[in-house]
């Protein structure tokens, strides 16, 4: 099994030793032939308007599309926005996951927050500890992009579309390795 991570701006780092961890073969993407022989990809939180003009500098735009026809792709926070269709304002973006985002739906850096969830996708076992820092919500669901996980008021904050992952909050910030467990299941 081998991972990249996309490796341009925000916690890539933290995913990376998350995959280390589980024992997986990591790649830090930066360029279109670091895609090559991957079985999936995470693009990391950070700040999405600047990971999307990166993208566009390194020529990543077109050969990520292309991926993520036939492979798994994760986008957590900056990284789901970056994957959606829409954000409901102009940047570069993937485009390739049916979801309607968005950004910083909760407010600024200090209303950030966590938060325990029952995720049904990850099984039996205790609530899902989330961490939200000026997380989007994702604001609607086209085509066959169904909800994994919402707050208890019924926001949608994670979606799955066949191959397609998009959390508005971050696992890679915790020890629970359940949603990289999760992608890595249906990324080979
Ligand atoms: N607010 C950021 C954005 O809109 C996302 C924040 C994050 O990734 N933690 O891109």
């Amino acid at each position: 099994m081998k991972i990249g991570v996309l490796s341009i701006q925000g916690d890539f780092a933290e995913h990376l030793v998350m995959l280390k961890r589980l024992g997986v073969e990591t790649v830090e993407v930066r360029l279109p032939n670091h895609l090559d022989r991957l079985d999936g990809l995470i693009l990391p939180g950070g700040e999405s308007t600047t990971i999307g003009k990166l993208s566009v500098d390194f020529g990543l735009l077109e050969p990520l599309r292309k991926f993520g026809e036939t492979h798994a792709i994760w986008g957590t926070c900056a990284g789901a926005i970056f994957l959606s269709k829409d954000a409901r304002r102009s940047q570069p973006l993937l485009g390739i996951m049916d979801i309607t985002v968005e950004r910083n739906a909760f407010g600024r850096q200090v209303d950030s927050f966590e938060a325990d969830l029952d995720i049904p996708e990850l099984g039996e076992g205790s609530p899902y500890h989330a961490i939200f820092i000026r997380a989007p919500i994702i604001a609607s669901l086209q085509a066959d992009a169904r909800v994994i996980a919402t707050l208890p008021d019924g926001r949608i904050v994670a979606a799955r579309q066949g191959k397609l992952l998009a959390t508005s909050f971050h696992p890679e910030l915790t020890r629970d390795a359940r949603f990289h467990q999760y992608f890595l299941s249906f990324a080979k």
